[in-house]
């Protein structure tokens, strides 16, 4: 490997591995709203003892009731401190969500999902706008974690309203030295984002609305060899923006991670789906 490639690794390397990979059952045991765009909804129970999440763009796959009939089709563990699930028979709700502030309570752990409120809601909103203390839900995952760029001197996070409880972990997960500027992808008065970011990053970043184009507002605040982009948003914004770092700029593929977090029109988009259809992750 040459010097610079060398260098480019170190900067943007990211520490991670493997987590037992389960079914946990889960009780809603608080309901709350940190600001109030979001339903905050605390789960634990038993299974969560061995929880583990260390990675900022973490995910659970939350499985959720049938918002009509109220049935729960979901994973079942291979077996207590096993590796693995038993997948159900029939047709499962599950949708992705950004476990936050896994802390012990009693002899388990407790996590909290942040689940935004949205237009044309799915199952995961249309039970957040009901749920009580006492629900129950099955979440799987995280399967892995993937830490934060802990050498990289500069992070820029690009992030709608569904990427921020992640952008609150990479700020809060980052060294203080680490420059960190946030472009938000969402309209209209940002004071929300700001509190909501503040409160739960634990610091203050620079932050600006990103306006129509993704690409145009990340040239605007410049890429350089030292930036490490983290942008997670709705898939078809992202296709520019990917297009303008993988391709224009030629950044390597450890500088930056993209993630299409919904879709407009789509219900339960798979995020391992290529942003861009045309052209496909080398
Ligand atoms: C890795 C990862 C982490 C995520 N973390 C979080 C998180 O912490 N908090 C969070 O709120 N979301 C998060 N999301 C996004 C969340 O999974 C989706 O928004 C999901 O589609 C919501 O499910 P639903 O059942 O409400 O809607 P769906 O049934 O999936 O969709 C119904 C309709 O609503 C639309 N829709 C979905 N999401 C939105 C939205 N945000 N705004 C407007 N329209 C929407 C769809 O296009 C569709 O037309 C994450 C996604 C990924 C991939």
């Amino acid at each position: 490997m040459t010097d610079a490639a060398n260098t480019l690794v170190s900067l943007f390397q990211r520490q991670g591995g493997r987590n037992r990979f389960t079914a946990r059952e889960a009780t809603v045991i608080a309901v709350g709203s940190p600001v109030a765009e979001f339903v905050r909804v605390t789960l634990s129970g038993p299974d969560f003892a061995d929880f583990v999440s260390t990675g900022p763009a973490d995910h659970v796959r939350v499985f959720f009731p049938h918002p009509e009939t109220g049935e729960l089709i979901a994973p079942r563990a291979a077996g207590p401190g096993e590796d693995g699930i038993i997948r159900p028979e029939g047709p499962a709700l599950s949708r992705d969500f950004t476990p936050l502030h896994p802390r012990r309570v009693g002899d388990s752990l407790a996590i909290d999902i942040d689940i935004l409120r949205h237009d044309d809601p799915g199952p995961a909103a249309l039970w957040a706008a009901r749920v009580a203390v006492g629900d129950t839900l099955v979440v799987v995952g995280p399967r892995g974690s993937r830490g934060a760029t802990l050498q990289a001197p500069r992070v820029l996070l690009v992030v709608d309203g569904t990427a921020l409880p992640s952008a609150s972990r990479w700020i809060s997960d980052l060294p203080a030295t680490t420059a960190v500027e946030v472009i938000a992808d969402i309209e209209g008065d940002l004071s929300w984002v700001s509190e909501y970011l503040r409160a739960e990053g634990g610091r203050e970043v620079p932050l600006t609305a990103a306006g129509d184009d993704l690409a145009a507002a990340v040239a605007v605040a410049g890429v350089d060899a030292e930036t490490f982009v983290f942008a997670a948003s709705e898939a078809s914004r992202l296709i520019g923006l990917r297009r303008y770092l993988r391709r224009d700029l030629t950044l390597p593929r450890e500088q930056v991670a993209i993630s299409g977090y919904w879709k407009r029109g789509t219900a339960g988009f798979d995020h391992h789906a290529p942003i861009d259809p045309d052209d496909p992750e080398d």
